[in-house]
């Protein structure tokens, strides 16, 4: 078992490419035993507010309250961001950051879920949500797909024990950021509000489209299977305004939902590892997203593996780094 923080209430974060997220214990003077944790995030643009809320919810208290001797709060931090805002914590916040490792705490964090949070790994598939029992006998190996501002795809054999295997450049970032500028969009929740209302299939070419149905059906192809995401806009005299915001919503959110899920699945497959933890706030728990992705691994396993989510997924560094106080 990973070893419990220490008595006293914590805070940690992970600033990321895109989000900064925080956890931490309910009230000062309780441990961590996943009972009373508490989750906060903000966009990494908006750090201020980031700043107030600590100091408002008194969070820095929490981690040793003002020194009298002058020396600094010290926080546990990971994500790229802790070494680039590091002096703004200490200018801003007065407190240091002890920064961490970002694979090893996303690693921490997934398995502190896994082996304490009962009922934090489930599988979402044909509209149902199931618990997976997960004991520590059968918990590893396992592929750990976090999916961020970028993808990071990682092999973890046991308590912080992991490799890194690869990771794509074509993430929730590249999907975000494509849907700001085609859709409009300001929030993340205001785009996957957009794509649950649209049709893919206004803009993307699926099999039946190329070769007609009745070839189709002729050689067993599914009808349906999309051959190019964004395809159809080609052959069309459509400007961008001509589009629907949610049909572009969709089709971005399939594209890169079913992309990842493959690289996932072709990663799984190399490795021989059956079972796929996803994580990273692109989830955000959306169901559709779950249920793309836990179609795509079925199919291309031919239900030999299986796409499995953790609860507070956006939050695996954050909470890494909060395990850490421990060590
Ligand atoms: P990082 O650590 O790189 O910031 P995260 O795991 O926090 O990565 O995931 C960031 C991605 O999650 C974004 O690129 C976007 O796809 C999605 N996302 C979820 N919620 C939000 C939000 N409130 N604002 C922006 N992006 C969000």
């Amino acid at each position: 078992l990973p070893r419990q923080p220490a008595a006293s209430p914590l805070l940690a974060l992970d600033i990321g490419g895109t989000l900064i997220k925080l956890v931490y214990t309910a009230s000062c003077g309780g441990g961590a035993d996943g009972a009373d944790l508490r989750f906060a995030k903000f966009e990494r643009r908006r750090l201020q507010e980031c700043f107030d809320f600590i100091r408002a919810e008194g969070l820095l208290a929490c981690n040793g309250g003002t020194r009298p001797g002058g020396e600094n709060v010290t926080l546990k931090a990971t994500g790229g961001g802790a070494y680039k805002f590091a002096d703004d914590f200490l200018e801003k916040l007065g407190v240091c950051l002890d920064k961490l490792d970002e694979m090893d705490s996303v690693v921490s964090g997934a398995n502190f879920l896994l082996q304490n949070i009962p009922g934090a790994a489930f599988t979402h598939m044909n509209g149902q949500r199931n618990p997976v029992d997960v004991s520590p006998n059968n918990l590893f190996p396992y592929l750990l797909v976090n999916i961020g501002s970028g993808v990071s795809i990682l092999k973890v054999t046991g308590n912080k024990k992991f490799e890194r295997v690869t990771g794509t450049h074509i993430g929730g970032g590249t999907m975000f950021g494509l849907a700001k500028l085609l859709t409009g969009c300001k929030s993340y929740d205001e785009f996957l509000q957009l794509s649950q209302k649209g049709d893919n299939f206004v803009l993307d070419l699926i099999v039946k489209d190329i070769c007609g149905e009745l070839v189709c059906q002729k050689q067993g192809l599914s009808t349906s299977t999309l051959a190019s995401s964004f395809g159809k806009v080609i052959t069309s005299e459509k400007k961008l305004t001509d589009y629907k915001p949610e049909d572009i919503a969709s089709t971005l959110l399939s594209a890169f939902t079913y992309n990842i899920a493959q690289i996932a699945f072709l990663v799984a497959s190399l490795l021989g590892l059956r079972r796929v933890f996803f994580g990273g706030s692109y989830i955000r728990g959306h169901k559709s997203t779950m249920e793309n992705i836990s179609y795509a691994i079925d199919f291309w396993s031919q239900s030999q593996m299986q796409a499995v989510f953790l609860r507070h997924e956006g939050y695996l560094g954050a909470l890494g780094a909060l395990m850490s106080y421990g060590d």
